[in-house]
């Protein structure tokens, strides 16, 4: 190693863990590059957690649990608040980590992080969150009602493509409902991971309740396999979603697992075309398509797709690619060199088996730079037998099919084997209507092209892109996190409390 690539590797920042309350330095002696996908270079060192260092993170949750799962709901939301004031001052901060790390434009970035305080806003409302149902008198002085209770030690395991984001699905909730949280972030962009336990612990949060171990399947596999490990919330692609479904399950645990997705934009031939058109471009190659609500599938319906092609072919070409801190650029690179290799080898493959390449994002200027970038791609006449249609890409890649009517964009749709997101364009009320009855898919737009729900309704799919039965956040957070419990109770007498003569108020 010359000098020079020995200081650089000095210069690399070391990320460890964050266990109890502070950092924990790495002891497996385990390390992975990180990289800033937008010159390529090594910009980090993230540690790879050892089994034993896992068991210390669940231990400290553990330790934790039995103090905050007795602290009320209400003090829980406090703190809750205390957080969500906090990242809306390190807002930027926070945004600047995932464009470094991720390579996604820092405006889109910056959105990312308000997503994820949107799921904290709505945590902070657990109190009315935790109330239940009481039934008076079911029998003589007899009264039934249920509680929600906590259910212990609780996991999250990551992607790389929202390092903000998707944590935020998960922890704001489950730590608002009195559990206590260990997270195993993606690690190829781990730093926002470490920051947001740092701004937990600002915000009042006390020691061990959440958690980050950095690591990769041994990691994983020990959360899988620890017994004090209740529950697992899973986000990533489909065959692991699909593991950790299966392992965790083995385990006896409760289990979310999101998974991967190929998400098709219906264009009816009444729909207003230009609309259409912004829509495919923003969610196509928006964050390089590394978005599991990526649009990757154009469906153009009956004579439209002459038209369609005719639009979006300048507007590919036109997309402004550079590095995401750069404040005009609309895309910026692939997470890492691997990823823009297999990317790229979907392109091959689809010009292989005959689909006709318009734009080929490999020979773009940019795709030959130091960073991990790609051009943006468009196909046409993409067959269902293709790879790059059956295939999740995660990449800024659009293809085209053209089908006779609305009934087989419709058969089209339900026959594939992922079904996160869907979107159709129309100016047709029965139409979108009918869409949404038949549609096989979990979350719909209706002239909207990434329909992904509010913090207080609840983000999943069907088919491979959901194992389990809960989606994420909102209510069906709520439910996931907590156990129910129903109590029926009759007293023989009433016992006096005597005279109180002060407001009563919650400390
Ligand atoms: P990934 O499956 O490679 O990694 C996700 C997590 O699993 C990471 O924390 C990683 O360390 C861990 N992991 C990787 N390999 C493992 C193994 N062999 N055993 C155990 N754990 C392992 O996914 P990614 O590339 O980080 O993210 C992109 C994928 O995530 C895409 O498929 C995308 O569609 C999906 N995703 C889905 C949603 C959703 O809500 N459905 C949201 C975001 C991303």
């Amino acid at each position: 190693m010359n000098v020079a690539n020995k200081e650089a590797q000095l210069s690399v920042r070391q990320l460890g863990h964050y266990i109890g309350g502070a950092p924990a330095e790495p002891t497996s002696g385990r390390f992975k590059d990180v990289f800033n996908p937008a010159t390529g270079k090594v910009s980090g060192s993230v540690a790879l957690a050892s089994v034993e260092e896992v068991d210390a993170a669940v231990k400290a949750a553990k330790a934790a649990f039995a103090a905050w799962s007795e602290t009320a709901p209400l003090k829980r939301a406090r703190i809750l608040f205390k957080f969500k004031e906090l990242l809306n001052q390190h807002h930027d901060e926070l945004a600047m980590l995932i464009t470094r790390e991720h390579g996604k434009v820092f405006t889109d970035a910056q959105g990312e992080v308000v997503r994820g305080i949107e799921v904290v806003e709505f945590a902070c409302g657990i109190p009315n969150l935790l109330k239940t149902d009481f039934t008076d008198q079911i029998g003589g002085g007899i009264d039934n009602w249920n509680l929600r209770q906590p259910l212990g030690v609780v996991a999250g395991i990551t992607p790389f493509n929202f390092p903000v984001m998707v944590p935020m699905w998960m922890f704001p909730v489950a730590l608002a409902c009195g559990n206590t949280f260990v997270l195993k972030p993606s690690e190829r962009d781990p730093s926002a991971s470490l920051r947001i336990a740092e701004l937990l612990k600002e915000a009042g949060l006390p020691d061990g309740v959440f958690n980050v171990v950095n690591g990769d399947k041994v990691a994983v596999d020990a959360l899988i396999e620890h017994p004090d490990v209740a529950a697992l919330s899973f986000v990533g692609s489909t065959p692991i979603a699909e593991y950790i479904h299966t392992e965790a399950s083995k385990h006896g645990k409760r289990v979310q697992a999101l998974g991967g997705a190929k998400n098709h934009l219906v264009v009816m031939p009444d729909a207003d075309l230009d609309q259409a058109v912004d829509a495919l471009i923003g969610a196509a190659y928006g964050s390089a398509g590394e978005r599991c609500m990526a649009i990757s599938v154009a469906v153009a319906v009956g004579n439209v797709a002459d038209r369609l092609i005719d639009k979006l072919v300048p507007r590919v070409k036109a997309l402004v690619i550079k590095n995401g801190e750069r404040l005009d650029a609309e895309m910026g690179p692939l997470v890492t060199a691997e990823h823009k290799a297999k990317v790229a080898g979907y392109i091959a493959s689809g010009e292989a088996e005959g689909a006709r390449l318009i734009v080929d994002g490999r020979a773009h200027p940019v795709a030959a730079e130091e960073g991990f970038f790609i051009g943006g791609t468009l196909f046409d006449n993409v067959g269902t037998q293709m790879k790059i249609y059956k295939e999740e890409i995660f990449g800024p890649v659009l293809a085209v099919v053209r089908v006779p009517d609305f009934a087989s964009a419709v058969e089209l749709i339900n026959a594939h084997e992922f079904g996160n997101g869907v979107s159709l364009f129309t100016s047709d009320g029965g139409v979108a209507r009918a869409f949404g009855r038949q549609i096989q898919v979990g979350m719909v737009g209706i002239n909207v092209p990434i329909p992904v729900p509010m913090a207080w309704h609840s983000f999943g799919g069907w088919k491979r892109s959901l194992f389990g039965d809960h989606h994420a956040y909102g209510e069906e957070g709520v439910r996931f996190y907590t156990r129910y419990k129903s109590i029926m109770q009759r007293w023989p007498d009433s016992i006096a409390k005597g005279a109180e003569f002060t407001m009563p108020v919650a400390r």
